[in-house]
């Protein structure tokens, strides 16, 4: 089979509904075809402050939701970045390739360095794509499912392979990128024109996937729309419907065209409340799986530590290769 990898940050105590839309929705989708591998990549978290204890909550938290969602612990390999060391190690190795000004173009960096300001950005928020190319590429993984905010970065990271094979001699396979058609980007519900964020400065316009339903349902309610009335899909003129219709779809595999003819002649009132049904019965029953997984975190850390396991034995392979082909010597 075909290896697959992607991850999530634990910067938050719940996902949101881009990650499930943009990631999960996929990954489920995909287990079963390839090898998967799917991490939560706790050290990209440190980029930005946390809370020591926070952070360990939200590691597991987030590995209980890739559960509850439908990632298969015993069918994909399912793990936390840090318990697998080679991650750092060829994260370090990656960086002396990469070109500052290479790293120094990536948006996702601009957009949040400009947001944190410069006493607050760290270098690692700098070489945050050095990272995610070492989780990649660690693997020999052939497709990286991504939203398209992660499209440059899965670019980088060809890149870098590309240049060390042929600087030192083939020890990556280069991975393709597997993007989700553009209106798989769910955007902010009061700012309908930036992308959803976990850690968005805001909460009021995040849907959270372990948030209490009502509450969803009043913040569904509360989205920015505009003064035409009409349920039409329009990404320019009508951002915040359209990224309503865009989620409608998404959960219930509708196109887009039905779901206007739907709602046709009907104000935005209605067409909220049947988006917060069909938010809050696709959440309820993950919301109450992700829940009783963490009230046991005991079995939840021992699924995650067998699961490093399969996935130490990989990474430690490529590793070896790498370090030896760089000139390393070899510890005997
Ligand atoms: P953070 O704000 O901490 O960066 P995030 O919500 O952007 O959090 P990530 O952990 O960076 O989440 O990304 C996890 C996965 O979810 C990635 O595959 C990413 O492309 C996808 N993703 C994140 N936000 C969205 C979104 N708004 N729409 C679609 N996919 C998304
Ligand atoms: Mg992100």
């Amino acid at each position: 089979k075909p290896r697959l990898y992607s991850g999530m940050q634990p910067s938050a105590d719940s996902l949101q509904i881009g990650n499930y839309i943009g990631a999960l929705l996929q990954w489920r989708d995909l287990q079963g075809s390839y090898d998967a591998f799917f991490s939560v990549v706790d050290l990209h978290a440190l980029t930005v402050a946390q809370d020591p204890a926070a952070l360990r909550e939200k590691t597991r938290r987030t590995a209980a939701q890739y559960i509850a969602a439908g990632i298969e612990p015993s069918q994909s390999t399912l793990y936390v970045q840090s318990h697998v060391r080679a991650h750092a190690e060829l994260a370090w190795i990656l960086s002396t390739i990469t070109g500052f000004g290479e790293a120094g173009r990536m948006t996702q960096f601009k957009d949040k360095s400009a947001r944190y300001g410069q006493d607050a950005t760290s270098v690692g928020l700098f070489t945050y794509p050095v990272l995610m190319a070492a989780d990649i590429l660690l693997y020999q993984t052939d497709v990286v499912p991504v939203g398209d905010d992660q499209k440059q970065h899965v670019e980088l990271t060809r890149d870098l392979a590309e240049r060390f094979n042929s600087r030192f001699g083939e020890a990556f396979v280069v991975p393709m990128p597997v993007i989700q058609k553009e209106t798989a980007r769910i955007y902010d519900l009061q700012n309908p024109t930036s992308k959803m964020s976990k850690s968005a400065e805001s909460d009021a316009g995040v849907l959270w996937m372990l948030d209490d339903p009502a509450k969803s349902a009043k913040k569904i309610m509360r989205a920015v729309t505009d003064n035409e009335g009409s349920v039409r899909f329009d990404r320019e003129n009508k951002p915040g419907v359209s990224n309503l219709l865009t989620i409608y779809a998404a959960l219930t595999g509708r196109q887009i065209a039905a779901i206007e003819d739907e709602y046709a002649g009907r104000g935005y009132g209605d067409f909220k409340k049947g988006l917060a049904e069909v938010v809050v019965s696709e959440f309820e029953p993950v919301r109450t799986r992700a829940l009783e997984l963490l009230d046991d975190p005991a079995e939840l850390d021992r699924i995650l530590a067998a699961n490093a396991e399969r996935a130490d034995a990989v990474a430690d392979a490529t590793l070896a290769d790498v370090y030896d082909k760089v000139g390393l010597l070899r510890r005997v």
